[in-house]
């Protein structure tokens, strides 16, 4: 029954409250059995039972819980840097698609990955992550598009989850662009996704989610609900790309079919605020993205002042957002979308792991929960997300284990 003792700051992130409230704890212990946090308090109320155990000392900085990624397209083929030139002269991400770059470049170059190329080039983002204090992940499908692909996609997921010391979480991403050997036929994809790929991952339990990219150039709002109303019927819970270049009313189907989350929402209305309150649909909001595609981030405060909560994330993919940097995110969460730093924390932790339906399990330090935490070296979370460094974490832990420690802060 290890205790780490000596935390300055224990931000529990427990769901309840606002989203600025962090029920935060100074001067702080924490003690776990096996996998699993088994007593959270003040050092000074501390069990005796506890005083014999081995313990971890914190060195009186900020411990958080594990931080949850709800949102990262992990495995694909290649990179797009040329895009990336080509955007900052000028290129609108719209035109770079529709010249054959975009998604569809990345789907090309996905088929041709193998199933261990895949593996290993997750595997070490994986890796990456961790060192981040990152302990759980979702991945997203969606640069396969064929069966054989999407499918090695999904297994990769599987793999990791079974070999890697990470919680992952699959997403069925079929409807991410309606691939060009159905360019002249996209009710025909639509019904491949439906009558022939969601039964197959839902029979193979493959995913948890089925997620939609409703968007010109993408999806229609129809379109997205028959695969999400389909992915529903078969156990795949909905998530939906919502509102991120145009309003298309994404925050209201979120709502309608019962979304977990919706993700991006920089152009959603304010009925489709209201829906998602009502439905308490998470918003997902994703800076990277913006910062990367050069447009103005969503704006947290009118989702939060609606009492929406709101969940931050990377977007990790090779076109909008190359980079899994969670705590970056954060930072830009602050600084673009007007979050404070505790919220943003929530956002990473509790109402992250709302967003892939864990919430039960990890995003809080609370007793009975999966003992992932990480140790960061700051004061507080206005001290960390405010002077942000390259890595700012210490060590990261997975259900009680240790899977990371710094040699040094950088
Ligand atoms: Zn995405």
């Amino acid at each position: 029954m290890p205790v780490l003792t000596n935390i300055g700051y224990l931000a529990t992130c427990r769901g309840n409250g606002s989203q600025s409230d962090l029920h935060e704890i100074r001067d702080a212990a924490l003690a776990w059995v096996d996998d699993q946090i088994s007593w959270v308090g003040p050092q000074s109320s501390l069990p005796l039972e506890f005083s014999t155990e081995p313990t971890i000392d914190a060195g009186g900085r900020l411990v958080i819980p594990g931080l949850v990624e709800c949102h990262t397209h992990l495995a694909f083929g290649g990179w797009r840097a040329d895009e990336f030139e080509m955007r900052s002269l000028g290129k609108s991400y719209s035109e770079i698609a529709r010249a054959g770059g975009g998604i569809r470049k990345t789907v090309r170059q996905t088929r041709q990955a193998s199933k261990s190329e895949l593996l290993e080039k997750s595997r070490s983002h994986l890796e990456a992550m961790r060192r981040l204090g990152i302990t759980t992940v979702e991945g997203k499908s969606g640069y396969g598009l064929d069966r054989e692909t999407e499918l090695r996609i999904l297994e990769v997921y599987r793999e990791l989850e079974e070999t890697q010391p990470v919680r992952i979480v699959s997403t069925y991403l079929g409807a991410h662009v309606v691939p060009d050997e159905f360019k002249a036929d996209r009710k025909g994809y639509v019904d491949f996704i439906c009558q022939e790929m969601i039964p197959t991952v839902a029979e193979r339990g493959l995913a948890d989610f089925c997620d939609a990219f409703l968007e010109e150039g993408a999806f229609g709002r129809e379109e997205c609900r028959e695969i999400l109303e389909t992915g529903r019927a078969y156990g795949l819970k909905p998530k939906l790309h919502a509102d991120q270049l145009s309003c298309l009313q994404g925050a209201e189907l979120a709502a309608e079919v019962g979304a977990v989350s919706a993700d991006h929402l920089e152009h959603a209305s304010e009925a489709g605020v209201q829906a998602m309150r009502e439905a308490d649909v998470v918003a997902v909001l994703l800076p990277l993205a913006s910062l990367y595609l050069g447009q103005p981030a969503a704006n947290a405060r009118r989702l939060i002042d609606s009492e929406v909560k709101v969940a931050v994330s990377t977007d990790f993919n090779p076109g909008s957002s190359p980079n899994f940097h969670l705590p970056l995110a954060m930072t830009l969460a602050c600084s673009l979308c007007r979050m404070s730093p505790a919220e943003a924390l929530k956002g990473a932790t509790i109402y992250a792991a709302q967003a892939v339906d864990l919430q039960g399990q990890v995003g809080s330090l609370e007793e009975g929960k999966a003992a992932d935490f990480a140790i960061i070296d700051a004061e507080d979370p206005n001290d960390w997300l405010y002077r942000f460094r390259p890595n700012a974490c210490v060590a990261t832990f997975i259900g009680g284990e240790s899977v990371f420690t710094a040699d040094e802060v950088i």
